[in-house]
């Protein structure tokens, strides 16, 4: 029998009702003649909780229990999930990572699947079960510990077992009805996108619109899962939603696809490090090793052989960073005068493909961006997305007033 993904995100799973009204969703699909691999998370608000409660217990936490206690909001909902199908004589059951087994690395908290085996939910289709309720964003690694996917996984874990398993598609269920220009939830003029290209949706995710995860966007784009964000709290047809696809099937659209925002961020400076060849491998190998995700790097214009280093990340690194670059100071690795840190700043950046066969993008943005005032930091631009740093405060005018100046409540 064909295959079909579905995946319900937090919200879709934040209570009995809501779970109920999924697995009414999945009926659907099941009568339609479907075998049904549905992957759940964590009921909202759960998964933030586990990890309040790790940090609480303890700051330097590690990782391998930070993953045994952070993966459990999602058995429960996968169990409760088995149960109203079983409730609706829907042949179904629940399945943990491990069970599967959905095999990763052990970068515990960022874990990448390495194999999905068929045979074990295959077996069980073969006996006649129509759903495998399987737990999102967790899984095992090879000295048999419990993995987590990041933050976001299980849309990593649907499109992984789409992928694995042939499905016909991989709906991707959450609490907005596709992929918009940008997030509807700040900007009200914000456009329901028919079809976004794979490379797009890939910039916008990694660059913080977390209706996806950015593995999952990879993932498809690698294996060609037919990929389709859509509500689940509205009534759905076959064509509902938004298309994650390939660029040849979208006929037009405009220079600019969306704007997307990361909230959290800092900047940090190390005043007056040497100029010298190897400095900047110092820095970002102690950076590195401590575990921080460096995004955005600039390097001043020396003056009497010295130079200020600046670097972007996220805000809840920073403690880590500073840490690290403390020590390295203090064992004589690195002279620097100041560490000086912002944690009030957000990035912004505009994403589409038409910005490789058209100039002016960056002017644009720059002069969109002056005209309200607001300062930029630091800047970095790619083939297809060009990215700012600046003050938290003005994010949510800087998204608006850059959606209104490319017109991306219109469709190109
Ligand atoms: P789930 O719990 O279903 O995984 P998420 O909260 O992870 O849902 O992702 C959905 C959210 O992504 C939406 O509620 C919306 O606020 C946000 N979002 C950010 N950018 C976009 C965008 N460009 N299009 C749609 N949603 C977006
Ligand atoms: N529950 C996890 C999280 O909140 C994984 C997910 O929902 O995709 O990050
Ligand atoms: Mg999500």
């Amino acid at each position: 029998m064909p295959v079909l993904v579905m995946k319900f995100g937090g919200t879709s799973v934040a209570n009995l009702d809501r779970i109920r009204r999924a697995a009414k969703r999945v009926g659907v699909e099941v009568a339609k003649g479907y075998d049904v691999i549905v992957i759940v998370s964590a009921m909202s608000g759960e998964t933030n909780k586990l990890v309040g409660f790790v940090d609480e217990t303890s700051p330097l936490y590690d990782a391998r229990e930070y993953d045994a206690i952070v993966s459990s909001g999602e058995n429960v909902t996968a169990g409760l999930m088995a149960l109203t199908l079983q409730e609706m004589d829907v042949p179904a059951r629940s399945w943990q990572g491990w069970q599967v087994p959905l095999k990763t690395t052990s970068a515990h908290s960022q874990a990448r699947i390495e194999e999905i085996p068929t045979d074990n939910l295959n077996a069980k289709f073969g006996e006649g079960m129509r759903v495998a309720v399987v737990a999102g964003f967790q899984g095992i690694s090879d000295e048999g510990r419990i993995t987590t996917l990041g933050r976001g996984g299980s849309d990593t874990t649907a499109v992984a077992f789409a992928a694995a398993f042939g499905a016909e598609r991989c709906d991707i269920y959450t609490d907005v009805d596709g992929v918009y220009t940008t997030d509807p939830r700040i900007c009200a003029k914000a456009r329901k996108l028919d079809k976004i290209a794979f490379e797009e949706m890939l910039e916008l995710a990694s660059l913080g619109a977390k209706v996806l995860q950015t593995r999952s966007v990879e993932l498809a784009m690698r294996y060609k899962v037919k990929l389709r964000v859509l509500s689940s709290f509205e009534e759905q047809s076959d064509e509902a939603g938004t298309l994650v696809c390939d660029e040849e099937e979208i006929m037009e659209s405009n220079v600019v696809a969306g704007v997307a925002y990361s909230r959290d961020e800092a900047k940090m400076t190390l005043l007056s490090v040497a100029d010298r060849p190897g400095i900047a491998s110092i820095i970002f190998g102690c950076l590195s090793d401590a575990g921080v995700n460096v995004d955005m790097i600039v390097q001043n214009i020396s003056e009497d052989g010295r130079t200020d280093m600046t670097y972007s990340l996220p805000t809840d690194q920073v403690k880590r960073a500073g840490t690290a670059l403390d020590e390295l100071k203090t064992s004589g690795g690195l002279n620097f005068a100041e560490l000086v840190i912002d944690e009030d700043v957000s990035k912004v950046s505009v994403v589409g493909i038409g910005m490789r066969s058209q100039s002016g993008v960056a002017a644009k943005m720059f002069k969109v961006l002056s005209d309200e005032g607001v300062n930029i930091k630091v800047i970095t631009t790619s083939e297809i997305k060009i990215s700012v740093l600046i003050d938290r405060k003005y994010m949510e005018l800087a998204v608006q007033s850059l959606h209104d100046a490319f017109e991306l409540e219109k469709a190109g």
